[in-house]
Formats: C-alpha cells, sequence, structure tokens
C-alpha cells in the first residue's frame, strides 16, 4: 500500500503492417523519409505502419504498471515530454495519488502554452500506467476502482470496412451484420464514389436494422455538411460524427442544431476544457473521447461533465496494441450515458497477439478484460518493435 514510484521506463513502438490503416494508398501518395503520409481527402497525416508509446511504471514492491501513449504520429514527442520533463515530478510519489499526479502535470505546463496536443498524450500514457499500478497494489480491476460496474460487456460498432470499391465495402458490413454484429461506421475519405452512394449500397446489403454511423473526417463547411447529412439520412444514419474543422465551433452548433441525425465528436480533444464550450453550444449528441489523449483520468471527467449535459459517450479506439484499449473499457464500464465503443477490428483483432489479456471482441460486444489493474500487458515480443533512435 506504501508503495512509491521508483522507475519509468518507455517503449516507442513500430509495428509493419502489409497495407496502410484506412485502406491502399492513393495513386502517386507515396511515404515521404519518415513513413508519413497525407489522405488528401482530410489532408490528415497517417503513418505506413503501427506505432504506439507504452509506459511502464515500476514500484519500490517491484510490481509494474503499464499504459499506452496516442503515438500514432512522431511517438517520439511524447517520450521527449515525458523524459525531459514530467516523469522527474512523479519518481518517488503514490501512485494512490494519481488525480493529484495528473493535475500536477497538467498545471506545470499550462502557462507555457502546453495544454493539449503532445503534452497531454504524454500524462495520458503515464496516467493510465498509474491506474493499472494502483490496482494491480490493491488486487482490484482498475472499473473497480472508479466506483464499479454498470455493463460487464460493451456493445461495439465495426469501425472501418477496408474493401476497394463499394460494392466489396458493403458485403464485408453484410458479413460482420451476420456475424452477430448490429452497427457499421463507414470512412468519409474512402468514400471514392460519395457518401451517398456508400450508404445506400451498405444499407441495401444489410436492410433496415443495423445501425449505420458515418465518419466525415471534418471535411465540409457546415453548410455542406447539413446538406449531406439530410441527404444520407434517407438510408436511415444513425449518427454522423466529425462533420466539420475541429476548430469551428459556431460550425459544429449549427450543424447539430440544424439536422435531425445524432452528431459525435471529441476524438481530437485532450482536456474537459475542450469539451465544455462545445457541450454549453449544444454541438453533439454524442462525445468519442479517446483514452490514449485523455488517459483514464481525463476520460473519466470528460465522460462525467457530458453526462451533466445528457450526451452520450462512444469511445473512439485508435491505433494502439490494446493498452488504451483496454482502459478505455475501463472506464466506458462504469459510464451511466455509455452507449457503444468503436471497434477497430483491423487495428483490435491484428495486435491483440501483442498482449496478455482475455480482452476480446465477438458478437458485437468487447468483453472486458478480467484480473487486477487494467488485465493487459505487452509481450515480450513486441516489445522488441522499439524504434531504434539512431
Ligand atoms: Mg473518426
Amino acid at each position: 500500500m506504501n508503495a512509491t514510484v521508483t522507475a519509468i521506463e518507455l517503449f516507442p513502438l513500430r509495428i509493419p503492417r502489409d497495407e496502410p490503416y484506412l485502406g491502399p494508398l492513393e495513386e502517386a501518395n507515396r511515404p515521404n523519409e519518415k513513413g508519413y503520409i497525407v489522405r488528401p481527402g482530410n489532408r490528415t497525416v497517417y503513418p505506413v505502419f503501427d506505432q504506439t508509446l507504452l509506459v511502464k511504471v515500476v514500484a519500490s514492491d517491484g510490481t509494474v504498471g503499464w499504459g499506452e501513449c496516442f503515438g500514432v504520429v512522431a511517438p517520439q514527442i511524447a517520450k521527449t515530454v515525458l523524459e525531459e520533463l514530467l516523469i522527474p515530478f512523479v519518481i518517488g510519489r503514490s501512485p494512490h495519488d494519481v488525480e493529484r499526479i495528473y493535475e500536477d502535470l497538467y498545471d506545470l505546463q499550462r502557462v507555457r502554452g502546453h495544454f493539449g496536443g503532445y503534452a497531454l498524450d504524454a500524462i495520458a500514457g503515464l496516467d493510465m500506467a498509474l491506474w493499472d499500478l494502483r490496482g494491480k497494489l490493491l488486487n482490484q480491476p482498475v472499473w473497480q476502482l472508479l466506483g464499479g460496474l454498470r455493463h460487464e460487456r460493451l456493445a461495439v460498432y465495426v469501425s472501418g470496412l477496408p474493401g476497394g470499391t463499394k460494392e466489396e465495402r458493403a458485403a464485408l458490413g453484410k458479413g460482420w451484420i451476420d456475424r452477430g454484429f448490429s452497427a457499421l461506421k463507414f470512412a468519409a475519405v474512402v468514400a471514392d464514389e460519395g457518401e451517398v452512394a456508400e450508404i445506400k449500397a451498405i444499407r441495401s446489403d444489410v436492410g433496415p436494422t443495423p445501425k449505420i454511423l458515418a465518419d466525415l473526417h471534418w471535411r465540409y463547411t457546415a453548410l455542406e455538411a447539413v446538406r449531406l447529412i439530410e441527404r444520407l439520412s434517407e438510408f436511415d444514419l444513425y449518427l454522423a460524427e466529425a462533420p466539420v474543422a475541429p476548430e469551428d465551433l459556431a460550425g459544429q452548433a449549427q450543424v447539430a442544431r440544424s439536422v435531425k441525425t445524432r452528431i459525435g465528436l471529441g476524438e481530437e480533444w485532450r482536456t474537459v476544457h475542450e469539451y465544455l464550450p462545445r457541450l454549453q453550444a449544444r454541438c453533439m449528441d454524442v462525445i468519442q473521447p479517446e483514452m490514449a489523449h485523455t488517459g483514464i483520468t481525463g476520460f473519466r471527467r470528460i465522460c462525467e461533465l457530458a453526462q451533466a449535459f445528457h450526451c452520450q459517450v462512444m469511445p473512439h479506439a485508435t491505433i494502439n496494441i490494446g493498452i488504451a484499449q483496454a482502459a478505455s473499457l475501463h472506464v466506458a464500464a462504469t459510464l451511466a450515458n455509455f452507449a457503444m465503443h468503436e471497434y477497430q477490428h483491423t487495428i483490435f483483432d491484428r495486435n491483440k497477439q501483442y498482449i496478455r489479456s482475455t480482452m476480446d471482441c465477438r458478437d458485437g460486444y468487447f468483453s472486458l478484460p478480467e484480473g487486477t489493474g487494467l488485465g493487459a500487458e505487452p509481450t515480450e515480443e513486441v516489445l522488441s518493435f522499439v524504434i531504434n533512435e539512431d
């Protein structure tokens, strides 16, 4: 119970993949010398491999906690923030002070202007590792420490249909529905014949019952988004995600009050300070926080704030090896306003070989990891993918 943090180790990982996330590269789109591409559909940078940053916290009694920072691009940046700035302020402290530590690490950077982005990604993985350590020291799962279980399994929506044509993608969607899943999300950025043709093809294959969500990838002006969502609603669109630019608060509010379809926002935000003005302006019906940006402490505070605005939670699932995924499930399992968790099958199914955990996704639901702490630890094998700093 009196264990303190004695060491923190960092593992930036790069795992090769045969095909980049979101599917094959567009013609003439070649990775640069660092292995990054920009998807023309949403002007956003992606790697051609999987990357993440793992955090290992060691306590004075030898107990180990694991966390995972958002590291999709340049995981070396959050690593440097941790090494050069944050870790010395955590060594010697009690993991039971995890929420106090989260606040201290946020406070010490805020008037330097670092209250978002990579600075918060660095805190997120460290916070997760401290919660994992705390659970192990107390011999309890993290969800128990968060106030108790509401959901023994977590309903999911299937995210991503990696086919080359809309017909192939619709057939993939039908396959998931046939395997007991009840909700699908398609991505505007790869809907090469447009979102209306995409949803029409999927709806015609899956029939009237399954929920269909659309990730609009921040592509549109508010007026364009309103017109598009109205057309998609003819095919019973369940949720429109990220219709306009992340920083366009007025546009977000305009879309939300102009359409009769749920709006989901938030995968790119880190703290309650980014969510609060959007909740006040009724910019969304559903929040989509990403654990690897927020940590457990930040994630829970964001979700509780959303609850006060009667807003539902559909957690985002990024590229990770599964530690952040496990943490996201632990918090989601305790939330009154939880609706569905994103299931990134092209990431989760591939990378679960790299973690020791009972966590799985079948028949439309994630199972909670068993065991104390987060119930998810990296294998020795995955640590061999550490990025060479030369
Ligand atoms: Mg998204």
